[in-house]
This record gives C-alpha cells, structure tokens and sequence, in this order.
C-alpha cells in the first residue's frame, strides 16, 4: 500500500517541523516520501529537500493512504485545515521528535506536533492538533483542549487546564493547580511571552507580564 505524508505549511513552523517528521518515519522504519502542503504555491517546487505543492496538487497524489501535519501556528488555521482533511478522509498526522519524554498515561489526540526537547509528564489529556514548540513541558495532570498552540519553552505546570485554541508565549509560565481547583486558561485565550501567570485566565483575553494582567483593549 503506497503512503504519502505531507507537512501542511511550508512557512517557519511548517520548515521547523520536517525534520521532526522525518524522524517520525524513520522510528516506524516507514519509506514513504514526506511533501510539502502549501496553498501560496502555484506549481510543484522544492523546498528544503521535499516536494512541495498546493492542496490540489496533492489531492491528486495517487497514493492511497495519505495522512497530514498542519504546521501553521494559527490555530483557526489549523481547525479550518483540518476539518477539509477529514472531510477528504485525509488522516491528521503525528510527529514527535526522538527526544522528547512521554511520561505514564499521556492520552494525545491526533495531529500532535512534539518538537525537539519536549516533555509531556504522567496523567495528562491533550486534544486535537496540539502544538508544543521547542523546550516546551507539560507537567502532571493537566488537561488541554483542542488546536492549543505552545510557542517555546512554554512551562506548563501541573493541574492546569488549558482550553481551545489558547495561545502561549514563548517562555511563559503557568502556576500549578490543584486537583479541585486546576487554574483554567480559557478558550481563546493568548498569554505573551514570558508571562508568569499566577491565577486563571479568563476565555478570549489577552495577558501580558509579571504578575500576567489582562492587557484591556481600547
Ligand atoms: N497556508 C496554506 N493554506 C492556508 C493557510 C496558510 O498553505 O489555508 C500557508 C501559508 O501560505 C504560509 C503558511 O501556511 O506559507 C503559514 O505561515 P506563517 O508564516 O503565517 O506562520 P507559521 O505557522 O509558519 O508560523
């Protein structure tokens, strides 16, 4: 059976996570060739080393099983992609590199993208296209959602859960839960870079700093 994958997005997250997918393929002793999705290409091109096309072109791959990594931070992206995907009975792929630490009972939904240096700790829950960049963790018991995106070095501590399409800074940091009370970013929402956020996060704000403080819109 012939198997294409493909890296959707060939911009800074899609370029960053090809060798991640490589690394996959080559733990599953798997061959297949690994593409290059992107829509702002008109005809096939080479993009570091990969074949590279639009959706389109893709489609029309004859391979029969084809399953796909949505590298786009933007998580509206990412959902939009991925519901075309299924609808198209395309797969959602996940890649992890060979460093990363999956501790005990980690339950990852599909499309997960673990970057190098990641660290995903015992009893936790994570949904739909899960993003973790580089240096990132995710400490015991948390629970996130779907389409959630960790820039770098993200410190997510434990008893923390994290809602839908949340957004984290490169290298902010979340305050442990408790098991009653887990500290909740809501859906939505957006901590800055290098946040230190001490208390939950209300959904579809923005919070910035140390203490984290909502940054009012104007
Ligand atoms: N893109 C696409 N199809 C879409 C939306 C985006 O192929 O429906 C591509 C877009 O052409 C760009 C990449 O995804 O190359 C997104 O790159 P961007 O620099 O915005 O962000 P990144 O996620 O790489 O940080």
């Amino acid at each position: 059976m012939t198997q294409l994958y493909a890296i959707y997005g060939a911009s800074g997250c899609g370029r960053s996570l090809m060798p991640v997918a490589r690394q996959q393929l080559a733990r599953d002793n798997d061959l297949s060739e690994i593409v290059f999705i992107d829509d702002a290409l008109i005809e096939i091109a080479q993009i570091n080393g990969h074949r590279a096309m639009n959706y389109a072109a893709f489609i029309n791959e004859s391979a029969e099983v084809k399953a796909v990594q949505i590298a786009i931070a933007n998580s509206r992206v990412r959902e939009k992609i991925a519901q075309r995907l299924e609808q198209d009975g395309i797969h959602l792929w996940s890649i992890q590199a060979d460093n990363v630490v999956l501790m005990d009972q980690a339950k990852i939904a599909a499309g997960a993208a673990l970057s190098p240096f990641v660290t995903i700790a015992s009893n936790i829950q994570i949904g739909k296209c899960f993003h973790a960049n580089l240096y990132s963790y995710v400490e015991h018991d948390c629970v996130i959602g779907d389409f959630v995106t960790f820039a770098p070095g993200v410190k997510c501590n434990g008893n923390i859960h994290i809602e839908d399409h949340a957004y984290i800074g490169a290298g902010a940091m979340i305050k442990q839960g408790t098991p009653d009370q887990p500290l909740v970013i809501g859906r939505g929402a957006v901590v800055g870079m290098g946040a230190v956020v001490t208390k939950s996060v209300p959904a579809g704000v923005t919070v910035v700093g140390n203490p984290a403080r909502i940054v009012e819109s104007k």
